[in-house]
């Protein structure tokens, strides 16, 4: 037979997009259209439905960059028209193309009720079916002008991402705004020749079932009559019976299809922005599942939800109610998706603790899998996290988007630092949008690493960010793909349904052991200085708040803060969101981030001040008490949340002495540090071994500038280039040296480009330890600042903190695995060492870093550099990312062990505080007896009942086995996991005994315990 596919291919695609596609509307009228442009901000829902409307026309510009616009249409649905499908069609000047990043509309009826949402794919609403003929039509939409960030030549710097800069342009143009008539037949026939046609193009090109398509598409379209489609849709769909309903092999691909809307919770637009994209897509979402039974769909973020319960009321009712009916799923049980990299140890347990409590307190349902489709790698804490929280599954896209490895597995067993193994999914599907196109199902099939023990895969399907989420289309065409010939099989399953039937067919799956690191975006744990402080902060803050609240409670009686400490730990997860704490969204979020952060800042150190002063006394008493949270002890205060009355600051202990190149050396009896007349630091000596810290001949402390301008994704990604070209910044502008009670200090000023920095070095009495202050007022451009300390260390690996405990990475690039790693996250130490000494270098408030080593020449050592990222400034999404004055701490600690990076960790976040009052001491609430139990936290029971919660973890990578006293009588202590419920899940041994509690952790182990006082 002659070969005449491509003919016949070339038809389809013609017919259905010049014919077949428009006869769908085969008859409309046009609606008349007024508008009314709120002057500012959103307005609430009535004030917009009151306000006057003035016409507009299809083809007139409205939206103003972020501004909302009420638009009325009205009409009446012509008499001939009875007995037909009607539908308004609303195009507010869309981009099919783009679905989300774009202008959105809610549509409501006269009284306030909210129908659906509009987007670029989904600008139907139904007006009658069937019409009586003269029906009127009168409905509202709330439209908001959202400007397009993200253009067809994306990542170019642009002034539109914050309302204060954007301007006034109009952005978009009105479209069409028609009354019309929906023939469902024709949208059959076309949803037909689009699965048809799209698995087609799938299929090799030398089997039968491709031509058995082929044949029957083309007898299709010989049944059209093109100048009657609508008259003659339904003999050419009957063309197409036998072809679609050939069952699927045995063998297909199985896909568990479930609606999504991947709606980032503040990116592109501002956090007030996503609360109204919520309310559209599920607006939408809820009218979807009342038309088709089978549809399911699962929504993260419980933020969301709570956004929607405050300020959508009508749309909330709707969700809880399709809740009820187990068809809308909430799904994930996080506050919010965050990033995982940074957030601490508290932080990222209180991102569950906060979001299934909220899926408890209001649906009554608690799901078991973590659902972090777009985070931007997952650390190796985070495992133990997910099981202490009572989930035991993990779903992620993000992985797919590494630069250089292709991860081995779908499904695979993850096991993070303690050992505990969570059973994870990444969707061979390779996109949280799918939207059930031929080439999408096909790719999944393929694409699945597990094939031949494993059959099941995840495919979360709708549009985004304001793509409006699943479309009825993509139902329609799931319906065609429950079971085709040829075609992976798709059915709506809820996560759960997916993960029950992964593991049981999968009861060996491969393991992966440690993070899952992302081998992009690594300049997230950089970009935008001042949010990652501002985290940093309000996670130290909030520590010391509920200790201190907690423990003057207890003592005094004084009324713990519930509320007022759950919204502020609510509003500090909220910013984790993983485009909000990475740094990679647009200014207006940051802006608002920074002022958020401060007003935290001032209410947590109120709570704190007032905590302290119940605790301290009558300020009259005089005497002036030090506060130490730390969970060691320091200046001879006792460790985790005890003051003792302060003895005065010793003179001399440390010593400077000026060198004759204008440089100092500094001496405390424990460490002796030269600084040379470039105010680099040039040896580091630790007395007691008579070891130097530094390689011979370099220089620490050393800042380092770099170009940094990525491929893509400007304010995400810094690409392995930037390190080929590199300026040490070792100019000096003054250099000098001061001593006061206790300490020295030597402080150096520069300048390079248009900044300039101030870096202050500081020796303490007693200390073994080496403070850096750097201050830089910044104004450079797509500029990467590094602070180096190269070591005389030989060491094949180092640890770097991460959530209760650290992980190991190597310091070599033997694979493309390990070269891919060229910057890293740590929390607040990094950790080095030969057996026997080691280093450690401390961060207040940097995440970002990298660990390079190299072999001397001159004596054949190895030097092994750590440095520290401070600064980024890219141009994209915020033209300004981070101008302006920053200031960061670290500490050079020689000598260190592990316990001693933990120690140094936490001291420089957590400063005393001195409060002058009326006690001579006050005891902590809880006592360990070994170094390596750590406390993380120290709160009352969110349930209100009273009892003293307490976090442990062993943060020395070791077994500890140790004893937790209590400084009240002590009644019980009940093993919890992280929402606070007894739970038997811990895998050390917690014994009561003598008053006192027993522990033996293993590895990295975290136990949540509730103490009872007795009485
Ligand atoms: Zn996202």
């Amino acid at each position: 037979m002659h070969d005449d596919r491509k003919l016949v291919e070339s038809r389809l695609k013609r017919v259905l997009d010049e014919r077949i596609r428009p006869a769908v509307y085969p008859e409309s009228v046009p609606l008349e259209v007024g508008i009314w442009t709120a002057p500012g901000e959103p307005v609430p829902v009535a004030e917009g439905l009151a306000a006057p409307r003035t016409p507009i026309a299809v083809g007139d510009a409205w939206g103003a960059p972020w501004g909302t616009s009420w638009i009325t249409v009205t009409g009446t649905v012509p008499q001939a028209w009875a007995g037909r499908t009607v539908e308004a069609l609303i195009d507010l000047g869309f981009d099919a193309n783009m679905p989300g990043f774009q202008c959105e509309g809610l549509v409501y009826r006269p009284d306030g009720t909210p129908v659906k949402g509009l987007n670029p794919q989904n600008q139907w609403v139904r007006i009658a079916a069937p019409a009586a003929g003269g029906e009127p039509v009168l409905l509202h939409v709330e439209a908001a002008s959202n400007p397009v960030v993200l253009d067809y030549h994306p990542f170019l710097p642009t002034e539109l991402g914050d309302r204060e800069t954007a301007g006034s342009e109009p952005q978009y143009e009105l479209a069409r705004m028609d009354l019309a008539v929906f023939d469902e037949t024709v949208w059959q026939l076309v949803v037909d020749l689009e699965v048809l046609g799209e698995l087609m193009a799938e299929l090799p090109v030398d089997g039968a079932r491709r031509w058995e398509i082929l044949r029957a598409v083309e007898r299709a379209l010989d049944a059209v009559d093109l100048q009657d489609v609508n008259g003659t849709a339904a003999q050419a769909r009957s063309q197409l019976t036998a072809v679609l309903a050939a069952p699927a092999v045995p063998s297909a691909h199985r896909i568990s299809a479930i609606g999504h809307a991947h709606i980032d919770t503040a990116w592109l637009w501002p956090l007030r922005e996503t609360v109204r994209k919520v309310a559209r897509t599920t607006a939408n979402m809820t009218a979807l599942l009342e038309d088709e039974p089978d549809f399911r769909y699962a929504m993260s973020q419980a933020q969301q939800y709570a956004w929607i319960k405050e300020h959508r009321p009508e749309v909330y009712a709707r969700v809880r109610k399709a809740v009820a009916e187990g068809r809308f799923v909430p799904a994930g049980g996080m506050w919010v998706e965050s990033d995982t990299n940074m957030p601490s140890s508290e932080a990222m347990a209180r991102q569950f603790v906060h979001g299934k409590r909220f899926f408890l307190d209001e649906f009554g349902v608690e799901n078991h899998e973590a659902w972090l489709p777009d985070t931007f790698g997952f650390t190796g804490g985070l495992p133990q996290i997910i099981r202490n929280a009572g989930s035991r599954w993990l779903l992620t896209q993000k992985i797919s988007w590494s630069q250089i490895n292709r991860f081995p597995h779908h499904t695979f067993l993850w096991e993070g630092i303690d050992g505990t193994r969570i059973f994870t999914h990444f969707p061979p599907v390779d996109t949280y949008n799918c939207s059930m196109k031929g080439s999408e199902i096909a790719h999944a099939a393929r694409n699945f690493k597990d094939k031949g023990v494993a059959r099941h895969s995840l495919a979360p399907t709708g549009w985004g960010d304001g793509g409006g989420g699943t479309t009825r289309e993509m139902v329609a065409k799931a319906a065609r793909l429950a079971n085709l010939e040829g075609s992976a099989t798709v059915h709506w399953e809820k996560p759960a349904e997916f993960f029950a039937k992964a593991e049981a067919e999968y009861p060996n799956p491969p393991v992966w052991v440690g993070e899952l690191y992302l081998e992009l975006h690594r300049a997230t744990l950089t970009s935008q200085a001042r949010t990652k402080q501002g985290n940093r902060r309000s996670e130290n803050l909030l520590r010391e708040a509920e200790l201190w609240c907690a423990t003057a409670a207890l003592r005094t009686g004084a009324a713990y803060p519930y509320e007022q400490l759950d919204r502020i730990w609510k509003t500090v997860l909220l910013h984790q969101f993983h485009d909000i704490l990475p740094g990679s969204s647009i200014a207006w979020v940051h802006r608002e981030a920074e002022a958020t952060y401060a007003a935290l800042a001032e209410e947590l150190e109120a709570l704190i001040g007032r905590a302290q002063q119940a605790l301290a006394g009558d300020p009259a008493g005089g005497r002036e008490l030090v506060f130490n949270a730390a969970p060691h002890p320091r200046s001879a205060v006792p460790a985790g949340g005890a003051a003792t009355v302060a003895t005065a600051t010793a003179a001399g202990g440390c010593e400077v002495a000026e060198r004759p190149d204008g440089g100092f050396v500094l001496r405390n009896g424990l460490l002796e540090v030269v600084v040379d007349g470039d105010g680099l630091v040039a040896s580091v000596v630790d007395t007691a071994s008579g070891r130097e810290t530094l390689a011979p001949g370099s220089r620490a402390n050393l800042l380092q500038l770099h170009p940094d301008f990525p491929n893509m994704w400007d304010a995400w990604d810094v690409d392995q280039f930037y390190r080929n070209t590199v300026t040490d910044l070792t100019g000096v502008d003054t250099l000098t040296a001061e001593s006061a009670a206790g300490r020295v200090t030597v402080r150096v000023a520069r300048s390079f480009g248009s900044s300039t920095v101030v870096q202050a070095l500081t020796l303490r009495a007693g200390e073994r330890r080496l403070d850096l202050d750097t201050e830089v007022d910044w104004h450079e451009t797509e500029k990467f600042l590094k602070a180096a300390f190269p070591l005389d260390l030989h060491t094949e690996r180092y640890a770097a903190e991460t959530q209760f405990g650290h992980l190991y990475r190597p310091t070599h690039t033997n694979t493309s695995w390990e070269a891919a790693k060229f910057e890293a996250c740590n929390h607040r130490f990094v950790h080095l060492d030969e057996p026997g000494w080691g280093v450690a270098l401390v961060t207040a408030s940097t995440y970002g870093h990298d660990v390079t080593r190299t072999v001397r020449d001159t004596d054949g050592g190895t030097t092994t550099t750590v440095r520290f990222s401070l600064l980024r400034a890219p141009r994209f999404p915020d033209p300004r990312t981070d101008q302006g004055l920053h200031r960061f701490r670290h500490a050079l600690v020689p000598g260190a062990t592990i316990g001693d990076a933990v120690r140094e960790g936490y001291r420089i976040g957590l400063p005393e505080r001195r409060i002058t009052g009326s006690t001579e001491e006050v005891r902590p609430l809880v006592e360990l007896d070994h170094d390596a139990l750590v406390v993380s936290a120290v709160k009352l029971a969110d349930d209100g009942s009273g009892d003293l919660v307490v976090r442990v973890y062993e943060a020395g990578g070791g077994r500890a086995r140790g004893r937790l006293t209590t400084s009240f009588p002590l009644a019980d202590a009940v093993p919890c996991d992280l929402l606070e419920r007894p739970w038997a899940g811990t895998r050390g041994e917690v014994t009561v005994a003598d008053g006192g509690v027993r522990l033996a952790l293993r590895p990295f182990e975290l136990v949540t315990l509730r103490l009872r006082a007795a009485g």
